[in-house]
């Protein structure tokens, strides 16, 4: 990662190393304090970014990724700068991808859009742009990601001129229709190492990963390929009362996050842990109580 955090790391190794050996076969050691969390903007969707980043700033979040349609009608670079001046390392930008489609200018066009986005990533300062890599229900999964491969190869020498990587996201198959034709960690895993660039490697999110048997040695093989380049965090609530839009806060339903975490760091992962919950229950809640709640979460059940 670009950021440096050297100093947690070697505290979180200490810590790893010390004893407990027990528990931490199972589970990952504490989180003592924020150094590492980071809040995607869409979380506290209801606050304009600016305010986001106050109260981020407040709280002593250290990290943000900004999803796009919180940057509409601002300047960029400016934006970016604000973040910075808050102390908030701008961690992603979400989200590029959705490439496949029947009709090919439907595909030009989701190509122009994903060079939008890195130029946009480029101007916020931003080191990594998340794909959700999309998926045609009119046409087979196989085409799809025939297609999400295409896409992928076509933009990855503008990324790399821009210095941005770009991360392959998973998603649950219940999206497999329209979201993304990637749905493992392995399909994800197999599709950096066939695309073989310093620019593409993929983003770990519990939401979607957590049911699969193979995920722990899927984590495992993408850090030994050095693709592990995000960490999403969040729970499932059952009953889920929207497939898109009921997310809840870590401890709240039956992922495993701590245990996956501690999968994510055995495979090297040293990046920020952030919270990416799509909640309209939340977005109706007082944000800044919403706020304390995910901070408390983060420490405790994360
Ligand atoms: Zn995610």
């Amino acid at each position: 990662m670009s950021h440096s955090l050297s100093g947690e790391q070697s505290i979180g190794n200490e810590r790893f190393t010390s004893g407990e050996h027990s528990e931490q076969s199972v589970n990952a050691g504490e989180l003592t304090d924020l150094s590492r969390l980071c809040i995607h903007t869409v979380t506290t969707k209801p606050w304009p970014i600016e305010e986001a980043a106050a109260n981020f700033s407040a709280a002593g979040v250290k990290g943000i990724t900004v999803w796009r349609d919180a940057l509409e009608g601002r300047d960029i670079r400016q934006t970016g700068r604000l973040l910075r001046d808050g102390d908030l390392a701008i961690v992603s930008v979400c989200r590029g991808g959705f490439f496949p489609g029947k009709d090919g200018r439907k595909r030009k066009a989701a190509i122009d859009d994903n060079r939008k986005a890195i130029e946009e990533a480029a101007e916020l300062g931003a080191p990594l742009i998340v794909l959700v890599c999309g998926s045609d229900p009119g046409q087979s999964l196989e085409e799809s990601r025939k297609q999400i491969r295409e896409g992928i190869e076509a933009i990855i020498p503008d990324a790399a001129a821009a210095g941005i990587r770009l991360a392959i996201e998973p998603l649950h198959p219940m999206y497999a229709d329209a979201r993304s034709a990637i749905n493992t960690l392995q399909q994800a895993n197999d599709l950096a190492s066939s695309l073989d660039s310093k620019t593409v490697g993929v983003a770990v999110d519990v939401y979607h990963l957590w049911w699969d048997p193979d995920l722990e040695r899927e984590i495992k093989r993408c850090g030994e390929n050095g693709h592990l380049y995000a960490f999403h965090v969040c729970d499932w609530k059952t009953p889920t009362a929207d497939l898109l839009l009921d997310r809840g806060i870590m401890g709240e339903g039956c992922i495993p996050v701590k245990k996956i975490r501690s999968w994510v760091e055995a495979a090297g992962f040293d990046g920020f842990y952030e919270v990416e919950i799509f909640s309209g229950t939340y977005w109706q809640q007082d944000q800044s109580q919403y706020l304390k709640k995910i901070i408390k979460a983060y420490k405790e059940n994360t």
